[in-house]
């Protein structure tokens, strides 16, 4: 069976790979502390379940509208006009099976073959994907450790051109955890602001953060018609396996979603859009605990990374991710990452799942107890002092 070329553009999460070899170590009996995954290690808040539950009796067992229910889109459209400071109805949410949907159907929608996007290097893998199987060259611009792992902006200016149609953006980040200031954000908006390029902002972890709010390019005037924004509930309310999640963008972009959404899903599962309204206007203490918690984590586990041979870890400001600079212990990051694993009993990713950027780093969630993270800091500790 030969396979289409697109296909040769498809990465994979190795996010996914190394828990598949991390669950064959514990099959022969090794201990492994899980510091690869991306996802918190809470459960959904029982309101939220409840409301699933619920939802099930009455009937929310059909097919659905194909942009989502209107009175889960109402609630979205408020909640991102309060948290961004903007103006947007329900006409343009569209509400989609997790998250990564509104990577892959803009894209698809917008991207011709031969325009270029700009997207962040390390970063989420499906950005780059994405853009290949759409027939469009990817243009990965680094993210500089000095800047709190923002962009170089002289680079990111020098890489525009008339090919350009997308820019993505992510902040709080995947896999550094950093934020990208306002001043950065107001000075891509600038670059952009006479072009015909559109941002792709993935506000995914905008609510999982310790100091300061990360800024939306949509609050920019005039630069709300140029965005889609991404956000969904895996992250904040510990609903990775339900799939869903949402994007905010013009209608035009919503009828070609919707589209690509009928052709691909139908819809969203209808009672968890259910359990979707009871998270945005329910209680928010679970989701509020489970940050206080992060950051106690973040705090012990990066000092304690601090303390090791040849490691410097920056504080991250948001998600759930450490992302240690590794280059002064001598290992490559796809080594370290393996021996780790393979020698150490730690599970984490090379940088180098991010992209080649990501070379000298290597990611480690805190989505784990105390307990654990401070234990994998001293099965790191044997393994570099060996
Ligand atoms: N964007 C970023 C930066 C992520 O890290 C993730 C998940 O890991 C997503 C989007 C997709 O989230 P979901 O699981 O809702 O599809």
């Amino acid at each position: 069976m030969k396979l289409a070329k697109r296909m040769d553009h498809i990465l994979v999460e190795s996010a996914f790979e190394v828990l598949v070899k991390a669950r064959a170590l514990e099959a022969q009996g090794r201990n492994v502390i899980h510091l690869e995954i991306g996802e918190p290690d809470f459960d959904t808040p029982a309101h939220i379940r409840e409301a699933a539950k619920q939802a099930l009796d009455e009937g929310y067992t059909h097919y659905g509208p194909t942009q989502g229910q209107p009175e889960l889109r109402e609630v979205i459209a408020k909640h991102i006009s309060e948290t961004r400071d903007i103006s947007v109805g329900p006409e343009n949410v569209c509400v989609v099976p997790g998250g990564k949907p509104i990577i892959f159907f803009p894209i698809l929608a917008m991207i011709e073959e031969g325009d270029e996007v700009i997207y962040p290097n390390p970063g989420f893998p499906i950005y780059e994907s994405m853009i290949g199987v759409a027939g469009a060259k990817p243009v990965p611009i680094p993210l500089v450790e000095e800047r709190g792992f923002s962009f170089d902006l002289n680079v990111l200016k020098d890489s525009l051109n008339d090919r350009t149609k997308m820019i993505i953006l992510n902040s709080p980040q995947n896999p550094t955890g950093g934020l990208i200031p306002k001043e950065d954000i107001e000075a891509i908006a600038e670059m952009v602001r006479d072009r015909d390029i559109t941002i792709l902002s993935d506000e995914i972890y905008s609510r999982i953060i310790y100091g300061e709010s990360p800024y939306s390019i949509s609050n920019i005037p005039g630069m709300l018609e140029k965005t889609i924004i991404l956000d969904g509930f895996s992250k904040i309310y510990a609903m990775t396996g339900w799939r869903m999640g949402y994007g905010v963008m013009q209608p035009p972009l919503v009828d070609a979603v919707n589209k690509l959404m009928v052709n691909c899903n139908s819809c969203t599962a209808s009672f968890t859009q259910r359990a979707g309204i009871a998270a945005l206007t329910g209680p928010q203490d679970e989701s509020e605990k489970m940050v206080a918690e992060f950051k106690r984590r973040r705090d012990a586990f990066v000092a304690g990374l601090n303390g090791l041979p040849g490691v410097s870890c920056a504080l991250p400001q948001g998600a759930f991710y450490a992302f240690p600079n590794i280059k002064e212990t001598g290992f490559k990051a796809d080594d370290l990452a393996n021996r780790l694993l393979q020698e150490a009993g730690v599970a984490g990713l090379s940088g180098t799942a991010f992209g080649a950027y990501g070379e000298g780093y290597i990611r480690l969630s805190y989505a784990n107890s105390l307990e654990n993270l401070m234990e994998a800091v001293e099965r790191i500790r044997k393994f570099l002092t060996k």
